[in-house]
């Protein structure tokens, strides 16, 4: 083997990678950057989140240990669709609990349901959702295989953000079904979804392209894809955060595109 075979295997790799992202993800030119990808890198070590009261155990996460945890998942289901516990019960079509494999090894976390899921029940089905399947399946993955859901499980009335006390009576919701799907890392989408997780004001800007610890869970933030349909240039970014989430999961880079198509 000569020595420049691996330089040449890490560009092809990176070549694939971004050949990959541009097709499936709709980032309109490769990176600037130099394409090969970067030497090794040391563990990336989680920031530490602040403290936080432990949760209450519950009966369903002590079922998921069990691996019962599409059960007890339709359980937790039909408890959200029961909830009244804030305002918006009473503006909601459906409740929209998230859907996807459990466990999962990666969960997606959004802000709340819009229209489009308001009137199926399933998370993440309009304009944004199927740019989040294309971000999905440019790591190399289908939506089957990851679990996704948001902060609220109800509609805010003309898509307003989630107000503190709606948040706060939701999120058990959410901390459950964490528990259920017991991944390994939880990609944030949006400043609402990595703000309430990591309890920080922060903007977005600020939160992504890091990693941080949430109950012992790698944590990545990143653009909700509704802003990346509003600011299609910040693909670019969200992509750099996919492929961090690739690396902390340790996921091949996706085949190389077949050109003739
Ligand atoms: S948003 Fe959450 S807390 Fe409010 S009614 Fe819906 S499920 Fe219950």
């Amino acid at each position: 083997m000569s020595g420049k075979e691996p330089l040449d295997q890490e560009l092809a790799r990176a070549l694939a990678l971004a050949l990959e992202a541009e097709r499936l993800f709709g980032i309109e030119e490769l990176p600037r950057g130099p394409l090969v990808a970067a030497p090794a890198e040391p563990a990336i070590e989680p920031e530490a989140e602040p403290a936080r009261p432990e949760p209450a155990a519950t009966p369903s996460a002590s079922v998921a240990r069990e691996g019962a945890a599409p059960v007890a998942l339709a359980e937790l289901a039909d408890r959200i669709a029961a909830c009244r516990d804030c305002r918006l019960a009473e503006t909601r079509c459906r409740t929209v609990p998230g859907q996807g494999a459990a466990p999962a090894r990666l969960m997606f976390v959004g802000e709340a349901p819009g229209a489009d899921e308001d009137q199926s029940g399933l998370a993440f089905v309009g304009r944004a959702g199927q740019l989040l399947g294309k971000m999905i399946q440019a790591m190399g993955l289908e939506r089957e295989q990851v679990f996704i859901a948001n902060i609220l499980k109800c509609r805010p009335p003309e898509n307003r953000r989630p107000q503190p006390d709606e948040v706060g009576a939701c999120f058990h919701h959410l901390l459950d079904q964490i528990d259920l799907v017991n991944p390994e890392l939880i990609c944030a989408l949006g400043a609402t979804a990595a703000g309430n997780l990591l309890e920080r004001q922060d903007g977005i800007g600020r939160l992504r392209g890091r990693v941080f610890d949430f109950q012992g869970r790698k944590l990545v933030a990143t653009y909700h894809p509704s802003y990346l349909l509003r600011e299609p240039a910040k693909k670019r970014e969200a992509w750099e955060d996919l492929k961090l989430v690739m690396r902390l999961l340790g996921l091949e880079a996706p085949p190389a595109p077949d050109r003739r198509a």
